[in-house]
């Protein structure tokens, strides 16, 4: 199990003249978790949140990063800040330059980059986003969606160990928020550790590793997300709804059916507890379709315009940022944009073949989805990464 990378010991925390927002709270994130904070507003998440990263500082208990006790002198901040990175909810309260350029150099100029160091930690970083061009912007004539990335991309320039979302995507249209989850999950994938707050379950619960339900300045509930979100009682005092693809699943198990144990977390896990359920062989064309796997970052550009023209029909799905511009910029038209392994495997199992655009750090994530689902399944995708 991974070292713990943060953790907080009885933490508590009144604002001048208000409530007593944080009441005693005890946790710890491990180093590459994805945690979900969830729970009614009001609840205290953004101030536990704003505790993360010494923007607050507890009235009693401690906060420990990589085993050490925060420290509130402005030097140990500063390195703190460097570690930790903090995405606001609204962008426009982030977002302080007059150009995307300036904005995202403004963390790294602070920490004392040099010149070309700036440069480099701004292009990689507006890279990442997929707002690459964007440079010379002025931020306010951006949409919601790339004023996030902006505000991302200034955390990232600092190459923050950890990564805190408040409500990363509230304000933002269902794709506009999925953009963003896969892109949490795209950093994730490259070694950060990520926690977020949300109000949105159907998006967190299959994110999560880890979620935790915060209620009146306290835990409610801490626990892999199928568990806590998994409680009636739980997910009623939290002001929450129970997901839907457990609430089905729950409801078969009310029924009598007997479940496999794992429980539901996307639409290709639930078609497997259905098959369990109605003691179904899963239904499979006699030869399943291959999914074929384009990797934006490799230098073979040319050769996917002959494959396209070669399979015509073919279902597209782009996984991660860049892989989205890279179809933008080719007009690709894309089938999957969210979820998109999922779905090109239940493609696969009809017996259509699919196609997936992705970067060089997500290609092995393809292939081990498609392993998973065979161990469970007894159906082997072919996965070919195009070469
Ligand atoms: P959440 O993010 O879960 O909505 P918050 O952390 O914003 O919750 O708020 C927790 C509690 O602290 C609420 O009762 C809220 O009214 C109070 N609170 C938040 N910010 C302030 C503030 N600046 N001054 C006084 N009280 C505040």
């Amino acid at each position: 199990m991974s070292s713990i990378i943060l953790e907080a010991r009885e933490i508590r925390y009144r604002y001048p003249r208000g409530m007593e927002a944080v009441r005693g709270i005890s946790f710890h994130i491990r180093k590459g978790e994805k945690i979900a904070l969830v729970g009614p507003n009001g609840a205290g998440k953004s101030t536990l949140m704003l505790m993360l990263n010494g923007m607050i500082r507890p009235d009693s208990g401690i906060i420990l990063f990589d085993n050490e006790p925060v420290s509130y002198d402005k030097d140990s901040l500063r390195k703190l800040r460097k570690r930790v990175g903090f995405v606001l909810q609204n962008p426009d309260r982030q977002i302080i330059a007059p150009t995307v350029y300036q904005d995202v150099a403004f963390g790294p100029v602070n920490l004392g980059y040099s010149e070309s160091e700036v440069k480099s930690a701004v292009r990689e970083a507006l890279r990442y986003v997929g707002l690459e061009g964007f440079e010379r912007r002025p931020p306010h004539l951006l949409s919601g969606g790339e004023k996030k990335r902006v505000a991302i991309a200034g955390v990232l320039a600092m190459d923050p160990d950890l990564l805190v979302f408040d409500e990363p995507t509230s304000g933002l249209d269902p794709s506009g928020s999925e953009d963003i989850m896969e892109l949490l999950d795209e950093l994730n994938h490259q070694g950060k550790t990520i926690i977020i707050s949300t109000h949105d379950i159907e998006l967190a619960y299959p994110w999560a590793d880890r979620a935790i339900l915060l209620l009146e300045g306290r835990i409610l509930q801490e626990a892999i997300p199928d568990v806590a979100f998994g409680r009636p009682e739980y997910v009623r005092q939290a002001h929450l709804s129970m997901p839907i693809l457990l609430d089905i699943y729950f409801e078969l198990e009310k029924r009598g059916y007997s479940l496999p144990e794992r429980k539901p977390r996307t639409v290709l896990d639930m078609l497997q507890v259905i098959d369990v359920a109605f003691k179904k062989t899963p239904c499979c064309h006699a030869s399943p379709g291959t999914i074929s796997v384009f990797d934006v970052d490799s230098s073979l550009h040319d050769s996917l315009p002959g494959w396209l023209a070669s399979h015509p029909g073919v279902s597209i799905g782009a996984m991660g940022t860049r892989a989205k511009q890279h179809a933008a910029d080719n007009h690709i038209v894309l089938d999957f944009t969210y979820g998109v392994i999922d779905k090109c495997i239940l493609r696969a199992i009809i017996g259509e073949s699919s196609l997936i655009l992705t970067s060089t750090g997500m290609v092995r994530r393809v292939e081990h989805r498609a392993l998973e689902f065979a161990t469970v399944s007894g159906i082997s995708v072919p996965v070919r990464l195009m070469d």
